[in-house]
């Protein structure tokens, strides 16, 4: 089953269109002479394809009932006010349009029980008034597990002693292929720092994806500028590139041999080079304290990145703090009104309720592994990060109606 709606473009602004879906205005980057009347679909703010008038016709027939409905269930979902309690004087300053500080940051982090319900649900209410229902699910495409790093807090670092994999470029692009026909209208490519897919080999595999109308996010780590130049003109628009903590020597620590402004000059480079990127950190490393995590969230906002990326770091013998992770998309929400913020898989190891409450703290952006199960079985990044469902998509779709989410771009 598809969970995609087409919009119409109603206006060209440069390299921008307007694209209307039931009367709702969104915009998104327009390449390749898309022109006012045609019917696309956009993901992450960017046109991705274009849907033939009569297709696009039949689809948002269907989609009609649906979209008003779902907007009925998430006004229901996201209106009640709760009693904000201790934090009622910080939300306030927030309504004022007055900044908040590290201090009361902190205090939102901490928020628990009653309070941390309420900031929750308004953080919630924000996303509506803010983006209304509008929620991207994309698919993360595991291809190898190989990696040349040593990150200490990753489950497949290169000094691991296990079960090894790559996918070939034909299985690649095979399992696009499989998610696009289920309807996903963005792949995200992740890799460890595998070598062995060359240049060519990345390119040889974004160019075919990419003719399948979709979204090329890619999550590949650290490689030269030129082969990211060249990954974009083939076709791919967005990257993942975390900066894991923004304390430079836990930085140090975490991932030896290597430094935190280098990840930044990454990042920094990949949005010069055009691609829309998706940054954040991990919440709860040892050793990390909660301002640590203030600093975390003001630097991927100072980093002006298209989307939040955060998550919590699932290590074995401890279990880490769903509530804490919960408040940070709160806070993200409350201090960046307009963010995408994706609710991770990390997340869901957590409870099998996180989706729905990440979806309800002010998140806005899914991912669902679309991985072959013999390969996403060995991508163990962290434990517990496997799920024998295969009916995520399905579970995932009625998830999204029960909340009111529609499939409409995340741009405003
Ligand atoms: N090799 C690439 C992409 C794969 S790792 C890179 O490092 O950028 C993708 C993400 O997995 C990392 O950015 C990290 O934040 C996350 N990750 C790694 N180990 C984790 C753990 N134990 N718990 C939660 N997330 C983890
Ligand atoms: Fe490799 Fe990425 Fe894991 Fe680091 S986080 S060890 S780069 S896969």
């Amino acid at each position: 089953m598809c969970y995609a709606i087409p919009g119409k473009v109603v206006k060209i602004e440069g390299h921008k269109a307007i694209v209307d879906y039931f009367g709702e205005k969104k915009t998104a980057l327009a390449e390749h002479g898309i022109s006012v009347g045609q019917y696309v679909y956009a993901q992450g703010g960017v046109v991705v394809s274009v849907v033939p008038e009569t297709e696009a016709k039949k689809i948002l027939a269907f989609w009609e009932k649906k979209f008003f409905e779902l907007k009925k269930k998430d006004d229901e979902l996201s209106s009640e006010k709760k009693p904000l309690g201790s934090l009622a004087p910080i939300i306030d300053k927030i309504e004022k349009g007055r900044p908040i500080g590290k201090d009361e940051m902190k205090k939102i982090l901490q928020a628990k029980g009653a309070d941390a319900e309420a900031l929750r649900s308004y953080a919630n209410i924000m996303r509506k008034n803010e983006l209304k229902n509008s929620c991207c699910v994309h698919g993360i495409l595991e291809f190898s597990n190989h990696c040349g790093m040593n990150c200490l807090y990753c489950g497949i670092r290169a000094t691991r002693n296990m079960q090894r994999y790559r996918m070939t470029e034909k299985e690649i692009v095979a399992a696009a292929a499989r998610a696009v026909k289920l309807g996903f209208k963005a792949i995200v490519l992740q890799s460890g720092e595998d070598r062995f897919y060359d240049r060519d080999a990345l390119v040889r595999i974004v160019q075919k994806i990419r003719k399948m109308g979709v979204l090329i996010f890619l999550s590949i780590g650290e490689k030269d500028l030129r082969t990211y130049e060249a990954l974009y003109s083939a076709g791919a628009r967005a990257a993942l590139v975390r900066f894991e903590t923004s304390n430079e020597r836990l930085y140090a620590r975490m991932r030896p041999g290597k430094k935190l402004e280098d990840r930044i000059k990454l990042i920094q480079n990949l949005q010069r080079i055009g691609y829309l990127v998706s940054t954040g950190f991990l919440i709860g490393l040892p050793g990390e304290r909660d301002e640590d995590l203030v600093n975390n969230i003001l630097l991927t906002k100072q980093l002006g990145t298209d989307m939040y990326s955060f998550g919590p770091y699932i290590e074995k013998e401890r279990k880490a703090d769903l509530e804490k992770a919960l408040n940070t998309i709160a806070l993200v929400r409350l201090i960046d009104k307009n963010a995408k913020i994706l609710v991770t898989t990390a997340l869901e190891t957590l409870s099998p309720e996180a989706k729905k409450l990440g979806l309800l703290a002010g998140g806005n952006s899914l991912m669902i592994d679309i991985t072959p199960e013999k390969y996403a079985k060995l991508y163990t990044l962290y434990k517990g990060k496997y799920k024998e469902t295969g009916n995520e998509v399905k579970e995932t779709i009625s998830l999204l109606q029960s909340l009111g989410r529609a499939p409409t771009d995340l741009g405003r």
